[in-house]
């Protein structure tokens, strides 16, 4: 089963798919990852991306889609795709993809939260760059002061993590990622993650999943 993890920038799609990932077995395909990886290893994808992603604007999408293509050649079930395709070109492309291993994208997991709660969350947010946890420097602090619980290194704060940077990814969002929430329709999940627990969040994800 392969499932999209959609919402918004800090509606909490890597908290969920960690969750899904550690309790269920699947794998993550985080395309923000994979460009702070190639970003910070500075190979010719990371040199590219960096200049969009320091703008909070989409790494092109032939750049991004290949990126993608290149994973699906190890990997192609069992996924939870978290970050793309963010537009629907993406959407498109990742159904061809998909369909040429004989696969799909069963199921679109919609995270509802409302707009006001993302950019308190997001300008807080401390993460692992090792396992990629996300904590918050007042809500979910970690144990130790700025240490990862589960690896104990020290924790950062994105680069595109800075109230300039977090305004243009909210209209990113608004403007091309929202529209697949009706590009989606037939295989949408919708949940409700205002005022809710990660726990809880994750109970309605495995409730609506029928797993
Ligand atoms: P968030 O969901 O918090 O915005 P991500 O880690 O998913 O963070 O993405 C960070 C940045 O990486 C995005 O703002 C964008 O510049 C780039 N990016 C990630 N995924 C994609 C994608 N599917 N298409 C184009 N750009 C992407």
């Amino acid at each position: 089963m392969n499932i999209l993890m959609l919402g918004a920038p800090g509606s909490g799609k890597g908290t969920q798919s960690e969750f899904l990932c550690s309790k269920k077995g699947f794998k993550h395909l985080s395309t923000g990852d994979l460009f702070r990886k190639n970003i910070s290893e500075e190979t010719k994808v990371g040199l590219w991306a960096k200049d969009f992603i320091i703008k909070g604007l989409l790494v092109p999408d032939e750049v991004t889609n290949k990126m993608v293509e290149e994973f699906l050649e190890n990997d192609s079930d069992n996924l939870i795709f978290d970050g793309y395709p963010r537009n629907i070109e993406q959407a498109v492309e990742l159904d061809k993809m998909l369909a040429n291993n004989s696969k799909k994208l069963d199921y679109v997991i919609y995270l509802d939260i409302d707009d006001s709660i993302l950019v308190e969350r997001i300008i807080n947010r401390l993460v692992c760059p090792t396992c990629k946890r996300s904590y918050h420097k007042l809500n979910r602090k970690p144990k130790v002061e700025n240490i990862c619980d589960f690896d104990e290194t020290p924790l950062e704060v994105r680069d595109d993590d800075v109230l300039e940077k977090v305004n243009q990814r909210l209209q990113t969002y608004n403007e091309q990622t929202k529209p697949l929430i009706d590009f989606y329709k037939n295989r949408l999940k919708k949940i409700d993650s205002n005022n809710k627990s990660p726990n809880e969040i994750f109970k309605n994800i495995l409730d609506s999943l029928g797993i």
